[in-house]
């Protein structure tokens, strides 16, 4: 178990908010922080030390800190564990406009924590020669409670998932393979392209979003004998929060409201995060992680296996005095944090570097030989297209899960409603059934409609609807009256099981007649019945209408759900071809990147047999000019001899003649 390390930072005065400070021009207040390197307490200038308001750190920062110092004592030891396999994570905390960006990204002049990390990291990387290292960055916002990427414009609204293997990740988010701080760097100005900036009173760039910056490096020893399969990932947090604000204040409103909002928010729940944490293990509960994005990426930095730096950074000014007690107190709490951080050592394919080992060993081999400049852009290239198909792959395999998810709710849903239509259908058909029994169509329309036939039942009362008195052949208007016209098949009346409760209403009538009752009772008792028949009849059609209602909304919902089904099929099926092709896109070009490759180093090859060819050609061609000059030397040392014979005749012969004529004049006369 380790503690958190935390620093207090305040930022030099800013002379803004030093003149709104109550006492006015210079901005010297009635009460002041007193800062040394362990402490910060508030003072009031008459009273002395206010109660409560004392506070101690690891480390305490005053405005002439700069940024190298505070990399110095709290970051530089963290990105060594890094690289070494530990996790960690490094964060500024504080309120708006008191220095969190400055921090984390600095100056031209005093560079931050970030540009010092990440060439620490590769400096780092390069001294562990003896392992090899896989570097990979991304760079993410949270903004309103949305994770958006900011290496490029297509990611928004990412999602956060978590499996056994990978733990808590963002899914779909653009990792690019890096092997220079550069190149880092570049991205990291694309990224701070697609920020949200906005603007209050109290900073004119002030950040909206949280942004966190992370590397994962992946490394394993290059002498596979001592270190045996294992590989260490490890993942490097750095992270820029938006500042907590308080609304009266920056006079927000609008969509700034609504930022500050969520921002305040989701700091609140980081506080409530850290509060949990802080508190005695045993009666700890839950950690609400979960209430935030924030909170649940940085998860492992909070309380897990993490080595953790957090920067509180504070206004010195009077007036954010309570801004500043309040990240004083989020502080004190967040350095009673212990993590447990361990290196992380994985056996199984999730490490993107074991996965990639084999193609750039092929890889490799194949460049080998040939001279190309551009060798390891053109490994690096390969490697991220390499990466983006896996991630692309990962992306499409989620979409299709939550596809297939979207679609058994569906069906499970079309199942529900198709059995509701099916009860409801069979109510209505036991309705309709009613109904029919109980229509009475226009007497006039059928002819023998007087007469009805008494059924084989018609001697036992039980099974009889019709009174018993009543002769085989009715009276016209009393029939009329009783049925309105209606041809009543009597055996079909008894048989119909769903009759039960007409059945009952026409059987109760014939046991409640006396026998000797006068016609004339007889008749109003019986157009009474027919009017209370009538009313039944009404409010079973009335039922029978809105049930329809009910079966036709029920079926428009059917429909409906049906297309939604059919449509999310439709887009799920095309989603796929189109991934599919961009697969097959991304693989053809991989294929002809390798092709290229191996033409490549043919030709590398060819050149290099030529050029051999031409360096023995050379080596014969000096061995023949050695040669010739050995032969020109031969040849002048006698032309030098034939010199010498020829200037000592002619010197010979000069005297010779000399003498000639100096014998010539002594003959003469
Ligand atoms: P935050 O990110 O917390 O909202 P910033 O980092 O943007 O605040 O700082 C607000 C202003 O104060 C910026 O102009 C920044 O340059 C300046 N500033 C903050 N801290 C320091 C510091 N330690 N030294 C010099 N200037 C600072
Ligand atoms: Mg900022």
């Amino acid at each position: 178990m380790e503690k958190i390390s935390v620093a207090v930072r305040f930022r030099p005065p800013n002379p803004v908010d030093a003149d709104s400070s109550p006492a006015g021009a210079g901005g010297v207040g009635d009460r002041e922080w007193r800062i040394d390197d362990t402490r910060v307490s508030l003072l009031h200038r008459v009273a002395g030390p206010v109660p409560g308001a004392s506070f101690a750190f690891d480390h305490v920062f005053d405005g002439a800190a700069t940024n190298e110092r505070i990399y110095g004592t709290l970051v530089r030891e963290l990105i060594g564990a890094v690289v070494g396999g530990f996790n960690g994570t490094a964060f500024a905390y504080g309120q708006t406009s008191s220095g969190k960006t400055f921090t984390m990204n600095g100056s031209d002049a005093d560079p931050g924590i970030i540009p010092r990390a990440v060439r620490d990291v590769f400096d780092t990387v390069r001294q562990a020669d003896y392992r090899e290292f896989l570097i990979r960055v991304s760079y993410m916002e949270i903004y309103n409670e949305e994770i958006n990427d900011l290496l490029t414009i297509e990611g928004q609204k990412l999602r956060i998932h978590e499996s056994l293997e990978r733990g808590v990740y963002v899914a779909g988010l653009r990792e690019e393979i890096v092997n220079s701080a550069e190149q880092v760097f570049e991205l990291l100005q694309l990224g701070e392209a697609n920020r949200h900036f906005g603007e209050t009173n109290m900073n004119v760039r002030s950040s909206r979003s949280h942004t966190i910056f992370r590397m994962v490096i992946e490394s394993s020893g290059k002498d596979q004998a001592d270190c045996g399969d294992a590989i260490r990932v490890s993942v490097l947090n750095l992270v820029d929060l938006a500042g907590s604000e308080r609304i009266m204040k920056t006079g927000a409103e609008g969509v700034r409201l609504n930022e500050g909002k969520y921002i305040n928010k989701s700091l609140m729940i980081l506080g409530n995060v850290i509060k949990k944490l802080s508190e005695n293990g045993k009666q700890r509960g839950h950690i609400p992680y979960r209430d935030s994005k924030l909170t649940r990426i940085l998860q492992p930095a909070l309380g897990g296996n993490a080595k953790t730096s957090i920067i509180c950074t504070a206004a010195p000014e009077e007036i954010h005095i309570e801004e500043t007690r309040g990240t004083l107190q989020f502080a004190s709490r967040a350095k009673c944090i212990s993590n447990c951080a361990q290196v992380n050592e994985i056996l199984t394919d999730a490490a993107l570097l074991k996965r990639q080992k084999l193609e750039i060993e092929e890889l490799r081999k194949k460049l080998q030989g040939s001279h190309s400049e551009g060798l390891e852009q053109v490994v690096l290239k390969l490697r991220n297209d390499m990466h983006k198909s896996e991630l692309e792959r990962d992306r499409l395999a989620m979409e299709l899960e939550d596809e297939r998810k979207l679609r058994m709710t569906l069906e499970q849903h079309l199942t529900e409603q198709q059995k509701k239509l099916e009860a409801i259908s069979s109510d209505h058909f036991t309705d309709s059934i009613q109904l029919d029994a109980l229509k009475t169509p226009d007497s006039k329309s059928v002819p023998d409609g007087f007469v009805a036939c008494r059924s084989r039942y018609s001697q036992d009362v039980e099974f009889s609807p019709i009174p018993e008195d009543l002769d085989n052949i009715a009276h016209e208007d009393l029939w009329t009256c009783l049925n309105k016209g209606c041809v009543t098949d009597l055996d079909m009346l008894e048989m119909t099981p769903g009759l039960k409760r007409e059945a009952s209403f026409l059987q109760d009538t014939p046991s409640a007649v006396p026998l000797d009752e006068p016609t004339d009772t007889r008749c109003q008792r019986l157009e009474k019945e027919c009017i209370s028949d009538r009313q039944k009849l009404e409010e079973s059609k009335a039922r029978c209408s809105t049930l329809e209602k009910e079966c036709d909304v029920l079926r428009d919902e059917n429909l409906s759900l049906q297309q939604e089904l059919s449509e999310s099929k439709r887009q799920a099926d095309s989603l796929l071809a189109e991934k599919q092709a961009q697969l097959d896109d991304l693989r053809a070009k991989c294929a002809a990147l390798e092709k290229d490759l191996y033409t490549a180093r043919q030709e590398a090859h060819r050149l290099a047999t030529e050029k051999q060819e031409l360096a023995g050609e050379l080596g014969t061609e000096r061995q023949k000019l050695d040669e010739l000059k050995q032969d020109i030397r031969v040849i002048s040392r006698g032309f030098l001899q034939r010199e010498g014979q020829l200037t000592s005749l002619y010197t010979k012969s000069k005297a010779i003649l000399e003498n000639c004529k100096t014998s010539q004049v002594a003959t003469l006369p």
